[in-house]
């Protein structure tokens, strides 16, 4: 029996795979988990001899109700946009392992998730006979992937939202030089809360989001996580091989909470993996939450690592319904409080991710720090988990630190770090500088963007 899914509110009934990536979000509100997780333990041996697409296929399998031939078609269009075969390689740094996520087409750990919804969404739409409109609001990186992943997809259009001269110039020119007739960049007078706030309310409107057949492929859609949890599996087994340690632990520098979340399902599973590590920003509700059990919201600071400059983690719902014992009632009952009071309190139950947070001044320390003393520069997301990595890791087991960006996306705290102009270059980068680009400016209402999509949407 494959495995289906259920909403951590427990509302709505079991769903297949399908349903519950085009979906995105449970009907009730709550997000859509497995209704079991298998135990790989007996085939951990076999599977550390797979390539990076075979051990993807073996995963995704466990999970989704596709063909095989299907699953295998859709992973190889996925990784060949990857500029190395292994995709996510692990190289040695100094006294840890770095797993670099970024060698996509944005240079982040998004893609590795998002190249793939990309194939797997028009096959499911081909297979409904159906459209989508897909819906993003972003503060830069997500938009970028998201784009990449869906450009060019012939029943997918998709529409981003971000708000006008306040992404960084260069994650603005990832997203609109790519001029694909199915991408839509609108640039959104205001902030990112006023793009989230548009996505709510068009999302709320029932009517018209099924009309117009709107969709959404941000971090809380499980297909997501599913794509993450292979490069734990993969990495393990890559740090085993070069340390030949039975145990081995994971930095993740983390925002919405879906990355480590990955993580989570993977040790579930059987994965032989000790310390899982969260390492927030100056942004730490998580790990005020994981230290002493205070989940409650704070202001958002702007940092030099903006991906990470979260509040609420929109993932954190699927770890709670773990830790409240699988209870959906308990889960109704914590998020009504915490989104009536903006608190939660988690204190009861085993404290099985470690957190710590990484100011600003010790997150470029550690760029300094490993482009001194290993010649190996850290993207900002990358340091802060690295910085939290170290103070909080088993001495005895190798530990692997995950690469979320590549550093070129960073130019300022490269700069800030080392003092020098000009250290982190990328030839993807350099080829955006110039070119054309395509974006419409629209006020920060939702009217407008109702207005946009009804003129631009598939089928509207
Ligand atoms: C999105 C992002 C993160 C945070 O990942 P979550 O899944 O939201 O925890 C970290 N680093 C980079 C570079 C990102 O783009």
């Amino acid at each position: 029996m494959s495995v289906r899914y259920i909403s951590t509110r427990g509302g709505p009934p079991p769903r297949s795979f399908s349903e519950a990536a085009l979906a995105g979000l449970a009907e009730d509100g709550g997000l859509l988990i497995p209704n079991r997780i298998p135990d790989v333990r007996d085939r951990l041996d076999r599977w550390a001899r797979l390539s990076y697409p075979d051990l993807a296929f073996e995963v995704i399998r466990l999970y989704a109700d596709l063909p095989e031939d299907v699953l295998r078609r859709l992973i190889a269009d996925g990784v060949h946009r990857f500029r190395t075969p292994e995709v996510t390689p692990v190289v040695p740094a100094g006294p840890v392992h770095i797993l670099e996520l970024f060698h996509g087409p944005t240079l982040a750990f998004k893609d590795v998730a998002l190249q793939f919804i990309g194939p797997l969404f028009d096959h499911l739409l081909a297979q409904a006979g159906q459209d989508l409109n897909v819906l993003v609001a972003t503060s830069g990186d997500t938009g970028s992937a998201a784009i990449a992943g869906l450009r060019g997809r012939d029943r997918v259009r998709i529409f981003v939202m971000h708000p006008r001269g306040r992404v960084s110039p260069i994650q603005e020119r990832q997203m609109t030089t790519v001029l694909d007739e199915n991408v839509f960049n609108l640039a959104v007078e205001g902030t990112f809360d006023d793009c989230q706030r548009i996505m709510k309310g068009l999302f709320a409107d029932v009517p018209f989001k099924e009309r117009l057949r709107l969709g959404a492929v941000n971090s809380v859609n499980w297909a997501r996580v599913l794509c993450q949890i292979v490069y734990y599996v993969w990495s393990v087994f890559r740090v085993r091989e070069a340390t030949g340690a039975g145990r081995v632990q994971m930095a993740v520098p983390t925002g919405n909470f879906g990355n480590v979340l990955a993580g989570y399902y993977a040790r579930r599973m059987g994965l032989p993996l000790d310390r899982l590590i969260l390492a927030t920003n100056e942004n730490d509700i998580l790990t005020r939450c994981f230290t002493r059990g205070d989940y409650s919201r704070g202001e958002v600071v702007p940092t030099l690592s903006p991906s990470m400059d979260i509040q609420v983690a929109s993932n954190f719902e699927r770890y709670l319904y773990y830790r409240l014992g699988e209870d959906p009632a308990r889960v109704r009952e914590a998020m009504a409080g915490f989104e009536g009071g903006g608190e939660l309190r988690l204190l009861e139950g085993p404290a099985d991710i470690l957190a710590g947070r990484a100011d600003t001044d010790e997150m470029l320390a550690a760029i300094r720090r490993y482009w001194q003393e290993h010649r190996t520069l850290l993207d900002p997301h990358t340091a802060v988990g690295v910085a939290v990595g170290e103070r909080l890791r088993d001495p005895d087991l190798p530990l692997v630190c995950q690469a979320t960006a590549h550093p070129a996306k960073f130019p300022d705290a490269i700069r800030k770090a080392t003092g020098q102009d000009g250290l982190a270059r990328h030839p993807l980068l350099d080829a955006i500088l110039t070119g054309e680009t395509r974006r419409y400016d629209l006020p920060g209402e939702v009217g407008a963007v109702r207005e946009f999509l009804e003129r631009n949407g598939s089928g509207a």
